[in-house]
């Protein structure tokens, strides 16, 4: 899986340990009551000198997220932040929304623990509606060869 901003690093020791944080607050999110499947997470650094304000990037709707180490090294509070704004992007498809202080497309406040979570729940619903839908879309296909 791969990112045009951000460059992923090897896996190696340091590198799962960096994993390990974005990891934990993706479990905080699920603890605090956020429907998520599994998410796909790679860290790395900036690909060049213009994406350098880049703190993470997400595949929108598709479960994937990149987080830089500039951003694990703000510390755990603005990593929060960046993390459950990936997960917005990446699970719920949400938009960037300059109103809303978790999907600001630049990180000027930093959340407490709390605010965090109480906004990402604002955009939380269940993920098994696209499952459903797909079934649904197969089920009438099959139903339309049938009648052939
Ligand atoms: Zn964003």
């Amino acid at each position: 899986m791969k990112t045009k901003k951000i460059k992923n690093f090897k896996m190696n020791n340091d590198v799962y340990k960096l994993r390990r944080q974005v990891i934990d607050l993706i479990y905080e999110a699920k603890r605090g009551g956020v429907n998520l499947p599994r998410i796909e997470v790679r860290i790395g650094e900036q690909s060049s000198i213009k994406h350098r304000n880049v703190l993470g990037c997400a595949k929108m709707n598709g479960n994937q997220m990149w987080i830089t180490k500039d951003a694990i090294d703000l510390g755990v509070d603005a990593l929060r932040n960046v993390v459950f704004h990936e997960i917005a992007h990446a699970v719920f498809n949400v938009q960037h929304d300059e109103s809303c202080p978790l999907m600001q497309s630049a990180l000027t406040t930093i959340l407490n623990r709390e605010d965090c979570l109480k906004h990402l729940l604002k955009y939380n619903r269940p993920k098994k509606v696209d499952r459903f839908d797909l079934i649904d879309h197969l089920e009438r296909r099959q139903l339309l060869e049938s009648q052939f």
